[in-house]
């Protein structure tokens, strides 16, 4: 069976950067990925697209491949959820299967300030991959916990189901969903930063237009 590598974040909304490096990760693992947009706590700043929105973009930006797919249990749940507890889930229904839980080197630097955030080697394995403009610096503790850790994508990491340290290669795009937000909001329309469908389907971008009539 293929490693299952999950590609969490809050997708407001999502876009090509997203879905190109989960597109490689898929291509270099040799996996299977889904996204899994995340319930967002109260004392962050509101997604400005509803749970409804934000899903509604996901299922066009994905639909007609088959690589990539959603996994809505965050929003199913009463609350926003810790990504251990989501990792602890899906390690008791895949058994033995390699998880790989992605994301950016800017989410990746932050991992110290997660919630029982060394616990996650013991559920999956991490897929980082690199993201212009953000520099490659890891806090101390962070460099400890990957020291031994680091392996190939082509090594043996696939014959355990947790704890390396997968670097990935995508191709660099400086894309992010606060840009996306602001060209939108400033009745610009970024047509080739998201999949076409997301500009075909009307109404899908309303929630981030001044004037979304
Ligand atoms: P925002 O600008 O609203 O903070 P974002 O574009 O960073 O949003 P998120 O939903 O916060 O998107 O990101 C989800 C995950 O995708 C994170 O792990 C992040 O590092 C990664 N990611 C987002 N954009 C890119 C990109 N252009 N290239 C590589 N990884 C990305």
């Amino acid at each position: 069976m293929k490693p299952l590598a999950i590609l969490g974040g809050t997708f407001d909304p999502v876009h090509v950067g997203h879905l190109n490096a989960a597109w490689e990760a898929a291509e270099l693992l040799d996996a299977e990925v889904h996204l899994m947009p995340a319930s967002v706590p109260p004392h962050r700043p509101p997604p400005a697209a509803s749970v409804e929105q934000r899903v509604a973009m996901l299922r066009a930006a994905l639909a007609g491949q088959d690589r990539l797919g959603l996994d809505l249990r965050e929003l199913e749940r009463a609350g926003p959820s810790y990504t251990v507890d989501t990792l602890a889930e899906l390690r008791a229904e895949h058994g033995d299967r390699p998880l790989v839980l992605l994301m950016g080197a800017d989410a990746f630097a932050g991992l110290p300030t997660w919630h029982r955030w060394e616990r996650l080697f013991e559920l999956a394995h991490l897929g980082v991959f690199a993201r212009p403009g953000f520099q490659f610096s890891l806090p101390t503790e962070l460099e400890a916990a990957v020291s031994g850790r680091l392996a190939d994508t082509g090594g043996d990491w696939r014959n355990q189901p947790t704890g390396r340290v997968l670097q990935l290669e995508v191709t660099p795009l400086e894309i992010s969903a606060t840009r996306i937000r602001h060209l939108l909001a400033s009745g610009r329309s970024p047509r080739y930063l998201l999949p076409d469908r997301m500009f075909d389907m009307p109404g899908l971008l309303a929630a981030y237009r001044s004037d979304p009539g």
